[in-house]
């Protein structure tokens, strides 16, 4: 067998020929999309591209009018948030969502199903510690979240995916508010959730991040799929001119 069709069997989510409108507008024209397990995946496109509509047809929050959604091979049905979380598909926004009233460690586990009424809050402690280690962060867990920085936020979103079996974490446009040294901070904790499995889908507009994080790098333009390549089989020049649809010399 193929190293290619080996790899194909391995999708822990596949999208194929999704189609979504919205009026008149086609946000997404037949695209496709593989997620693997342990890669990271930089998703590009210009402003209209299709990335946030994709991510949000994967998360539950729109529903495709037509195409099939794959998980491990079988085809599922996310047809709300909650139907997400159960298939460990999670979505980190710009703005992470934190309750700044509850503590770092309240706020990783906030909205466990498994948990019961009982709250150990020891063992809560414990575990919290142990995750934020996993992730190489040096969080307090007692300390209230409305202490944290953006950066900090976002890695305690992280700390909470990890502790509800995330398999696809999705980050849009994650390190638009982050300073260069947060921006270190998020990619050894995306590094992290490689290391432990996870499909990473990466959203973002810098593309020297794309080439400093991913293993594998698609372009979308005007709702269609137009590439998907291992990192090393592409470069800032080709993935701008598959971005734009023509050569960047022939704007100048
Ligand atoms: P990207 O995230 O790549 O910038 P989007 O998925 O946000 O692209 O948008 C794709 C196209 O769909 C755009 O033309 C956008 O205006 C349109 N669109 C996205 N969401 C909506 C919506 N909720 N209502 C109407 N049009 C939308
Ligand atoms: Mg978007």
């Amino acid at each position: 067998m193929s190293a290619i069709s080996a790899h194909m069997r391995d999708a822990v989510l596949e999208m194929r020929g999704i189609c979504k409108s919205f009026g008149g507008t086609r946000a997404l024209d037949g695209a496709h999309i593989a997620l693997h397990a342990g890669e990271v995946h930089a998703l590009l496109g210009e402003n209209g591209a299709g990335k946030s509509t994709l991510i949000k047809i994967m998360t539950g929050l729109y529903s495709a009018d037509s195409g099939e959604l794959l998980m491990d091979g079988k085809p599922v049905h996310i047809g709300s948030p909650a139907d997400a979380q159960r298939h460990g598909v999670v979505a980190i926004y710009q703005e992470p969502l934190i309750f700044p009233d509850l503590t770092v460690a309240e706020n990783i586990f906030m909205g466990h199903r498994d948990r019961g009424r009982l709250v150990n809050w020891r063992r809560l402690r414990r575990d919290a510690r142990q995750v934020l280690g996993v992730l190489d962060v040096d969080l307090d867990p007692n300390a209230p979240a409305s202490t944290l920085t953006v950066g900090e936020q976002q890695a305690v979103e992280i700390a909470k995916a990890m502790t509800q079996d995330v398999r696809v974490l999705i980050m849009d446009e994650p390190t638009a508010a982050l300073s260069a040294h947060e921006v270190r901070r998020l990619f050894r904790q995306v590094e992290q959730l490689r290391a432990n499995g996870v499909a990473v889908l990466f959203i973002t507009h810098r593309l020297d991040e794309v080439f400093e994080i991913s293993d594998r790098v698609s372009v979308f333009r005007d709702g269609h799929h137009i590439s998907t390549r291992p990192v090393a089989d592409t470069n800032q020049g080709l993935a701008v001119k598959e971005m734009v649809g023509r050569e960047l010399g022939d704007f100048f």
